[in-house]
């Protein structure tokens, strides 16, 4: 059994991903080519928004919406401990300091009550001027942004979506990339759309903004190329990965309607002395993991493992504990609920191709004492 299929969805798409690289082989245009922007207007138009910009990866998306707000040195960005460590390591990348705020036990996203204390005390110290929120969709839930642009409306700051996990989810109808002022995701080959290899996506509505990233994309050029008026980076996605994404395009909606099948299976086969993923009223989440809590973790884990069945903890450290933030001096104690959360959560084998009887085979494992 594997953690993540990506064969069987080859098997149904890799007719149409070789035409697809055969054409660009024909074309020749590796770089920029016209599948480039024919993803960006495809995932522009699914997710809602006026302007998609294909670029690297999820890691240079987040860190080009800093740059392409200014964001640096004495500015905080609020952000969850409970993520991948891209989401904070880009704060720092930019010389800005990541000022972490613990999660929901339920949902594993931001606090939003302990997001406005966090704003409040930084602003009563005085040190860090808030600049920005970077709200993460953990494990393809979308954080709760009903509450999340009202609080950065009220302090004035960017609301930055990470939505890494998250392409295809949506919360009353809107669609994952569509909130806040900004949205990064990313297409590396495990995300519930991936490419075969690494790529990204930025989506906004901002025109101005929308212009900074084009030019911070191809090394802060301006309407000349070699007219440069800022310092960008080499931030483009490949022609060919821009192909097999927009393959994958044409099952995505059926692949994330299988994921909810999925996803209510597990809740159903999975015995009750564990805690289930919870999805809030109006919620469909993309599933980029299937994560369940248990105080006997270890050992489930090993029980599967000796069956064959993979499994992967997502997160076993959270970020305020990672030596990378040492200079931050956080200790441990200080966000008690990604630290609980981190001793006890685990991943079970997710995609859309899963089968039933998989599924049943690992609910027995887990079952037995
Ligand atoms: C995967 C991920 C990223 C980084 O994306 P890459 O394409 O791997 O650089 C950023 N944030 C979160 C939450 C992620 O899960």
């Amino acid at each position: 059994m594997q953690f993540i299929d990506l064969k069987t969805q080859q098997l149904k798409i890799r007719t149409d991903i070789i035409k697809r690289i055969e054409k660009i082989l024909d074309h020749g245009k590796y770089v920029m080519g016209p599948e480039v922007q024919e993803l960006e207007q495809r995932l522009a138009d699914y997710s809602g928004t006026n302007y998609a910009i294909g670029v690297s990866s999820g890691t240079d998306a987040l860190m080009m919406t800093l740059m392409a707000y200014d964001i640096g040195k004495d500015d905080a960005v609020f952000t969850t401990p409970f993520t991948f460590i891209a989401t904070a390591s880009m704060i720092r990348v930019v010389h800005a300091t990541p000022v972490f705020v613990d999660i929901h036990s339920s949902t594993f996203n931001i606090d939003c009550i302990k997001l406005e204390q966090e704003i409040l005390k930084t602003i009563n110290e005085g040190k860090l001027k808030p600049k920005a929120i970077i709200a993460v969709d953990l494990f393809g839930q979308l954080a709760d942004y009903d509450k999340l642009e009202k609080i950065a409306k009220k302090y004035n700051l960017i609301l930055i979506e990470d939505a890494a996990q998250s392409f295809g989810a949506s919360y009353k109808n809107k669609k994952s990339c569509s909130f806040g002022d900004i949205a990064t995701t990313s297409f590396f080959p495990a995300k519930p759309l991936g490419g075969y290899g690494d790529s990204g996506m930025i989506f906004t509505n901002g025109e101005d903004i929308y212009k900074k990233l084009l030019s911070l994309r191809v090394h802060g050029k301006s309407d000349h190329k070699y007219n440069n008026i800022r310092i960008g980076i080499n931030g483009r996605l490949d022609t060919i990965q821009a192909a097999i994404i927009l393959a994958k395009m044409e099952i995505f909606d059926e692949e994330i309607q299988k994921r909810q099948k999925i996803a209510v299976n597990y809740t159903n086969l999975l015995p009750d002395n564990l805690t289930t993923p919870k999805l809030g009223k109006d919620h469909i989440s993309a599933w980029a993991q299937y994560s369940i809590l248990s105080n006997k973790r270890d050992k489930l884990m090993q029980k599967l493992n000796d069956a064959g069945i993979p499994t992967a903890i997502y997160y076993p450290k959270p970020l305020h504990l990672q030596d990378a933030f040492n200079d931050l001096n956080y200790n441990e104690g200080d966000f008690p609920v990604s630290e609980d959360i981190s001793e006890k959560i685990f991943s079970l084998p997710f995609h859309p191709y899963l089968k039933y009887e998989d599924q049943v085979k690992i609910a027995k494992i887990i079952g037995v004492e």
